[in-house]
């Protein structure tokens, strides 16, 4: 280097370190002026005539100058400052890329390839020029261009190197104040949001020290934010705001983790403010806490809200549960009276009545059952409404509540003359867990819609386990008739409350429309869903899903298969479907079973097998068949040497009424009402077959009077507690009606000196009644009773609203019958709690009966009328012992005599009870009639138990 070069190096070195002073912090406010001075100073050093920067704009495809200065003779580089193409100058740009330095002393060096930029330059007369590449971490950003236009100019490398050096210091200003203006504008847009927010924010130093906070907490307190930043609560706040706030930051500084709390705070009107403060704190390095940061809005209004919207709900549960409430009182005090109305009914049909009088009943009867209805389904669908409809959860039979539901129908189905048949698929559970009476409510729903849309053909009520998932069956139930059919366009609102297919199909039928609303509602309760498919006049199929739990280890045979295995049994029906239901149940069981389509097929079929090993032993015989009627067909196998021993069993309709007495006397040794239960159909098969004792439990299936009938014999001891004369008077003479007596207490105090006395099979109790209600006397009955005694007793109440029920059980009752009273189901909880006793005659009861009287006739001193009545006491099973095996061996001559004998004692002692009857059963022994004498020898035993 020589001595110029030195000296410019010195000079230069100035101006470098000028340079780079000067750009190593400006500010970007006067960046633009500062780089054009630069500029400047550079040229008027190096004796140049214009210096340029041109960046790269974001699409590199385009550059744009940022700043330029030339001497005052000479054109600016260029006029206005605006993109330019960066491939208007390929050469140039190209060696750039290559992070070349461009170093034309003269014009004439530049190569002939770069047309473009010979063309430029000799057009701007720029003689010489010196291109270097700007560049930050390493990334080209832009050029810098030093020209000569009125002189060529050798470039000397030092020159070269320092303006390099220069270019250097802009091209990292240039960066770094890229960045800061990228910085600039995110803190920009913080703060925006920060000041701008709703919300207040603020960070906290300590418990009474801000950092810093944003405009909203400021303004909330009347300041602003330069008055909070940095500075103590106490001087910035009266005492009581500061107090407040300290308290409020040390618990949330206290927690130490994100937290949470609500401040009641003035802000600057005074006003007391509900504020809702989330903190979190924020850690140094070492995990020490350096802030807490705090938002918080005011929730003042929205509390204020929250209150009247809970004061809105709780009147609105208030207003529920006075309309429940009133819902249950209207249900009492509708039942009340219905229940006068039934039981008076049922009374007065019993008494002597012309023919209009016993139709106008029945139509009294029907209308007031149809009105029961409705209130029912009325209070149903209001407990729906009202979210009070719950679901028990109790163990049952699963397949007896199906049959009890379709059975139920059976009549009025067998009235309208429609076939009514269930199909229990054999993989359904017998006992499950679940609401058996809301199953059975939606299942007779469905039927009684079926039998009253249909009046000719058939209904079929079909069950099918779909599977089993941990113990809890899903199961599908299918109720399918032959009727009128649902148009397509009312399926879906048939479901809706209050909603009927049609006007006109309601007034031929009537109902609410509130039926399927309910079933709807019960089902979705019970896990599923209803559905129906409908073809106008060709019927509707209705199915629906319901899950139950399974009740684990359940027995499921209630008697030993084992013992029917090898009998052959023949069932004839020309019903293809009801015959394939006997079959499928009895197929079950390892019975041989045959089918016969019609009486011919069925005779065919016994005389073919009569000497095979497949010998028919059992005939199951619908009623009612095309070729012949089921008593012909009796009639015909008893005359035919290889059939007469078959036992046959009927299958009538249930109001085929009075046919037990008949079909014995063609020679069935059972009759069996449709639908056939199962479990009856084998217990009857059982029974006839001599495989199981008559008088064992299951031969209930006979018939049911049958049933009442042994069961009035073992005299069931009921109590009736109930305070209202009116019901006291109907059950009283309904139980009469059934040759039933009760005891009765008018209210739980009696009841409970009652139950202390005697041992009553069954207790009726009222609920609602003076002195002590029907709850407090079952809990006092439980306390007296303890473990060794457990007296069955039954609520009697118009409540039927939800919890009434459980209300009764918890008290220890062990079950319910909602008032208006359903006879039938009073009878069968008298037949179900009967205990069978022992029937130890009680002839003392005889000497308590007539000793008043027989003293007065007499004129004998008590004691010796006593003994001479317990003298005659002595005698009586011995005397009525002799009249029953007379009976049996139907010896007449030996009857009368020793009726004859009793007759004459009796008279004697004035036992009138006695001596009238044995006067009638002497008449009956004469006149040799059997039955008569068997029914007057029945009435003398009564008299003794
Ligand atoms: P209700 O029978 O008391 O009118 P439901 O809710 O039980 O009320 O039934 C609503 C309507 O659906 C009935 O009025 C009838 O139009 C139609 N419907 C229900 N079941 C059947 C059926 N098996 N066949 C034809 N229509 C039916």
């Amino acid at each position: 280097m020589n001595g110029e070069d030195n000296c410019i190096n010195i000079e230069c070195l100035k101006l470098v370190n000028s340079n780079f002073q000067k750009f190593l912090d400006i500010h970007s406010t006067n960046y633009h002026i500062e780089l054009k001075k630069s500029l400047e100073e550079i040229g008027l050093f190096f004796d140049l005539d214009r210096i340029y920067i041109y960046y790269f704009s974001k699409d590199p495809t385009f550059m744009q100058i940022e700043c330029q200065w030339n001497r005052k003779e000479v054109r600016p580089k260029r006029e206005f400052n605006e993109e330019e193409v960066v491939y208007a100058l390929p050469w140039l740009i190209r060696k750039i890329k290559n992070s070349n330095d461009v170093v034309i002393n003269s014009i004439n060096e530049i190569p002939d390839e770069a047309v473009s930029e010979i063309e430029a330059f000799s057009k701007e007369g720029v003689k010489s020029f010196l291109i270097i590449p700007l560049k930050s971490e390493n990334k080209l950003i832009g050029f810098i261009g030093y020209e000569s236009l009125l002189k060529s100019i050798v470039w000397k490398e030092g020159q070269i190197r320092i303006l390099g050096d220069i270019s250097k210091a802009f091209s990292h200003t240039k960066a770094r104040i890229e960045k800061e203006k990228v910085y600039e504008k995110d803190i920009n847009g913080q703060s925006i949001l920060l000041n701008n927010s709703e919300s207040q924010i603020w960070a906290l130093s300590n418990v009474t020290s801000y950092a810093t906070a944003n405009e909203a907490h400021a303004k909330f307190f009347g300041k602003t934010k330069s008055d909070l930043e940095y500075q103590d609560l106490y001087d910035i706040f009266d005492i009581d705001t500061a107090n407040k706030l300290s308290k409020s930051n040390w618990e949330l500084f206290q927690k130490g983790e994100p937290a949470e709390k609500e401040l009641e705070i003035k802000n600057f009107k005074g006003e007391n403010r509900l504020l809702k403060i989330k903190s979190r704190p924020q850690r140094d390095d070492k995990g020490n806490i350096q802030y807490l940061i705090c938002t918080a809005n005011d929730i003042t209004e929205q509390r204020l809200a929250e209150k009247e919207l809970y004061k809105a709900k709780e009147q609105a549960e208030a207003a529920n549960t006075a309309k429940s409430r009133f819902l249950a009182n209207m249900s009492h005090e509708i039942r009340t009276p219905m229940n006068g109305i039934f039981g008076f009914l049922e009374l007065l049909q019993a008494t002597n009545l012309s023919l209009e009088q016993k139709e106008f009943i029945r139509e009294a009867k029907s209308a007031s059952e149809i009105l029961l209805h409705i209130i029912n389904d009325i209070l149903d669908f209001s407990k729906i409404e009202a979210k009070k409809l719950t679901m028990e959860k109790i163990k049952f039979n699963l397949r007896n509540s199906i049959e009890d539901a379709v059975s139920l129908l059976a009549p009025k189905a067998a009235e309208k003359n429609l076939e009514l048949y269930t199909m229990i698929n054999p993989n359904v559970p017998e006992e499950v867990i679940g609401d058996p009476s809301r199953l059975r409510q939606v299942l007779n729903n469905l039927i009684s819609n079926a039998v009253k849309f249909t009046s000719k053909g058939e209904i079929s009520v079909k069950v099918d386990c779909l599977k089993e998932e941990n113990k809890i069956a899903f199961l599908n139930f299918e109720v399918k008739d032959t009727g009128i059919g649902i148009r397509k366009e009312h399926i879906n609102t048939i479901f809706k409350s209050f909603s009927q297919a049609d006007a006109s199909t309601t007034r031929k039928y009537g109902g609410t429309g509130l039926g399927l609303a309910i079933s709807s509602e019960l089902v979705k309760m019970m896990g599923g869903k209803i559905q129906v498919e409908s073809i106008v006049g060709e019927g509707s199929t209705f199915k629906f899903d319901v899950k139950l739990k399974i009740v684990k280890g359940a027995s499921v045979q209630k008697f030993d298969f084992e013992k029917l295995r090898g009998m052959n049994v023949l069932v004839v029906d020309d019903n293809d479907n009801n015959r394939k239901i006997v079959v499928s149940y009895l197929q079950e069981t390892g019975l041989m079973v045959f089918e016969a389509k019609n009486a011919a097929a069925a005779i065919t079929t016994i005389i073919s097998k009569a000497n095979t090993k497949n010998k028919i032993n059992t005939a199951i015989i619908d009623y009612q068949m095309t070729d012949m009627s089921a008593y012909e067909l009796a009639t015909t196998l008893k005359t035919m040497p290889f059939a007469k021993d078959v036992k046959l069993i009927l299958l009538a309709s249930v109001n085929q009424k009075g046919e037990t007495k008949s079909s014995k006397e063609y020679g069935f040794s059972c009759y069996l009402g449709k639908p056939v239960k199962r479990d009856d159909l084998l217990n009857c098969i059982a029974m006839v077959l001599g495989l199981k004792k008559e008088d064992e439990e299951k031969c209930e299936v006979v018939t049911k009077h049958i049933v009442r009938e042994v069961k009035n014999e073992l005299k069931p001891k009921i109590l009736l507690v109930e305070d209202n004369v009116m019901n006291r008077k109907i059950v009283i003479n309904i139980l009469k009606l059934h040759d039933m007596t009760c005891d009765v207490a008018v209210n739980g105090s009696e009841a409970l000196k009652a139950v202390s006395e005697k041992d009553y099979d069954v207790v009726f109790m009222d609920c609602q009644m003076p002195v002590m209600d029907g709850y407090e006397c079952t809990a006092k009955i439980r306390i007296l009773e303890g473990d060794k005694k457990h007296t069955t007793i039954i609520a009697m109440t118009a409540n039927a609203m939800e919890g009434d029920s459980e209300k009764c059980i918890e008290a220890g009752m062990d079950a319910y019958i909602s008032k208006p009273i359903n006879f039938d189901t009073m009878f069968k909880m008298i037949e179900a709690n009967t205990k069978k006793r022992e029937l130890v005659p009680d002839y003392n009861k005889i000497i308590d009966d007539n000793i008043d009287c027989f003293v007065e006739t007499t004129g004998l001193e008590k004691a010796d009328a006593r003994e001479i009545l317990e003298e005659y006491t002595r005698c009586l099973p011995d005397l009525l012992a002799d009249i029953n095996r007379a009976i049996d061996d139907k010896d007449f001559d030996k009857l009368a005599g020793v009726t004859h004998e009793l007759k004459g004692s009796s008279g004697t002692l004035r036992i009138m009870s006695i001596h009238e009857l044995a006067i009638k059963l002497e008449a009956a022994a004469f006149k040799h009639e059997e039955d008569e004498c068997g029914r007057l020898f029945a009435e003398i035993k009564a008299l003794f138990y």
